[in-house]
């Protein structure tokens, strides 16, 4: 498990960190809850993990962890049963203690919040969505991470 590690290296440089972007991401993700916007959230918390791998600033693991996360995202659309990817709430107290630079707390709760997104997917179910339009979703999703 990589996510667990990231968290704990954010936590140990918390102090030289900006978490203004990361703060406005997790608005904006309330955002589209409170909108009902299933789409535009999937997408978001996907990018709240990206967000997270940025800030190491280390190259080999923002590539790989932004490869990883397309394929995250493609199985939350088809396969999630929920109304979103990504819990309630777990990203905000990820990055309070990410920012208490609490890094044992963090890849805690980490770990407790890829093992609800996993057990919320229901893999040997019916996609909730078509293929087709999951694959045009994901087009737009590459576009907007090549603008930001
Ligand atoms: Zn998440």
């Amino acid at each position: 498990m990589i996510e667990p590690e990231i968290v704990k290296i954010l936590a140990s440089k918390a102090a030289d960190i900006c978490f203004d972007e990361l703060s406005a991401h997790l608005n904006d993700e309330d955002r589209a809850r409170r909108d009902g916007d299933r789409g535009s959230l999937v997408r978001l918390t996907g990018e709240f993990h990206l967000h997270l791998v940025r800030l190491t600033g280390n190259q080999v693991l923002i590539r790989l962890m932004t490869e990883l996360q397309a394929l995250v995202c493609l199985a939350i659309l088809l396969y999630a049963n929920g109304d979103d990817g990504c819990p309630v709430q777990e990203h905000r107290r990820i990055v309070t203690a990410i920012k208490k630079q609490d890094g044992a707390s963090a890849a805690n709760l980490m770990l407790s919040h890829l093992e609800h997104i996993e057990r919320d997917l229901k893999l040997d179910e019916k996609p909730v969505l078509h293929i087709s339009e999951a694959l045009t979703w994901l087009g737009q999703r590459e576009a907007s991470l090549a603008r930001s």
